[in-house]
C-alpha cells in the first residue's frame, strides 16, 4: 500500500460527511439533479472503483474513509456525479448542510 496524499483545498469546499476530507469546489459544479446529485467537473481526494454492475459507471470513493460517494461516467470525463447526502456543504454558504 502506498501513502495516501490528501489535498487541502482553500476557500469554500464540499467535504465528506464521514471523515471531512476535502472533495470538491462549488465552482466545479456544472449541474444539479434536483438536490440529490451534483455534477462536478473534477473531484479531489477520491478514487474510482469498477462497479460490479455497470463498468461504464465506476463508483467514486473517498480516500479518507473509502465511502462510496457517487458514480463517474467514463464517456464524459467531466461527469462526476456525487450524491448530495454524502457531502457537507461549504460553511456559511446557503448550501451548508
Ligand atoms: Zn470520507
Amino acid at each position: 500500500m502506498g501513502r495516501v496524499f490528501v489535498i487541502e483545498l482553500e476557500g469554500p469546499v464540499y467535504t465528506c460527511t464521514k471523515c471531512h476530507t476535502h472533495l470538491g469546489l462549488p465552482n466545479d459544479i456544472i449541474a444539479k439533479n434536483g438536490r440529490h446529485e451534483y455534477n462536478f467537473t473534477r473531484l479531489f481526494n477520491t478514487f474510482l472503483v469498477e462497479s460490479t454492475s455497470n463498468s461504464a459507471f465506476p463508483d467514486i470513493c473517498c480516500v479518507g474513509c473509502s465511502k462510496n460517494m457517487g458514480i463517474y461516467s467514463v464517456s464524459d470525463p467531466n461527469s462526476y456525479w456525487v450524491m448530495r447526502g454524502e457531502l457537507h456543504g461549504p460553511e456559511g454558504s446557503d448550501d451548508e448542510v
